[in-house]
């Protein structure tokens, strides 16, 4: 059976280069693959539709499906959480379709630099069950093309060109030593457009917000993109009222016992972020890098 190369791109500057490599590499059986985390900015919609059409390749588009896992959490409260709490959580555990925010709901929290669930249940696990399984199931060697760089993260500094990971999917990451010059010099060469995001103020493409978004990031996020700062403070009062305790902030409020949307939702974190107060109010929302700013999934899914 034939060598499949399947792409992972993420709509950033980094992942689209590789594509753009793999394609003047004329890599062949190539599968190339977006996982939609439905936490992503419009703009990044429309940006993997115009890659789509720019290259002339097809781009599958995944997301897992939670059904399952609400219908058996659902069952799971009604015989063991209290009754003064119980109505209101399964009331509000109903699917939406949108990845990010379903599986908070199912968490009963949002993931954080220290749980980082995020990447491995909206990224990893849909490609490796959706696209990386069926093909070595099918009897297929299976490359993944990853489009990450050392020079982004003391992690990522340390990763090989070839790594074997999980189910015999060998991991391929041919622009590890690239500049970032020579990544947008790729898009010019090829005559494709960077997401426009970078130009509208963004240093990396990837969730709006991510949990790893820096301080001056979300400050950013928050003057030109009003609106996504909305649909996340909606979002925590979506997930607050499935979770146990009946509060959940987008980012995790450090050292308070008492915890409020009001006090340590994500418009609190905003305008934390207009500041020039240091310190980490909310969980690592650090006001300089740390090195420590990205996922750290070998796969390398998140910018
Ligand atoms: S690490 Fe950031 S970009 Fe990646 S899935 Fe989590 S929130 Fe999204």
């Amino acid at each position: 059976m034939a060598l499949k190369n399947v792409i992972s791109i993420s709509g950033g500057k980094d992942s689209t280069a590789m594509l753009l490599l793999a394609l003047e590499r004329d890599a062949p059986e190539m599968v190339v693959v977006f996982a939609d985390t439905g936490h992503e900015h419009p703009e990044t919609y429309r940006y993997i539709d115009y890659l789509e059409r720019a290259t002339g390749v097809a781009i599958r588009r995944v997301m897992p499906d939670f059904s399952r896992d609400f219908e058996r959490k659902r069952s799971y409260i009604a015989e063991h959480w209290p009754e003064d709490i119980r109505q209101r959580a399964i009331e509000a555990l109903v699917p939406t379709g949108i990845p990010f925010l379903d599986l908070a709901m199912l968490k009963g929290r949002f993931p954080s630099t220290k749980a980082k669930f995020c990447t491995e249940h909206l990224k990893v696990l849909p490609i490796q069950q959706q696209v990386d399984m069926p093909l070595l199931a099918a009897g297929h060697d299976v490359v993944s093309w990853q489009g990450v760089r050392r020079d982004e993260s003391p992690a990522r500094s340390r990763l090989g060109e070839w790594e074997e990971l999980d189910l015999g999917v060998m991991a391929y990451r041919p622009i590890l030593d690239w500049d970032v010059e020579r990544v947008f010099a790729m898009h010019r060469k090829h005559g494709i457009e960077p997401n426009p995001l970078y130009s509208q103020g963004m240093s990396r493409v990837g969730c709006m917000p991510c949990i790893h978004a820096r301080k001056q990031e979300l400050r950013e996020i928050a003057s030109r993109f009003p609106e996504e700062i909305e649909r996340v403070a909606e979002w925590e009062r979506i997930v607050s009222r499935a979770a146990k305790r009946g509060v959940a902030t987008f980012w995790a409020a450090r050292g308070e016992a008492d915890v409020s949307l009001m006090r340590h939702g994500i418009h609190s974190a905003v305008e934390w972020s207009r500041t020039t107060r240091g310190g980490r109010q909310f969980d690592l929302i650090a006001a300089t890098s740390d090195g420590n700013t990205e996922c750290s999934s070998v796969y390398g899914l998140c910018e």
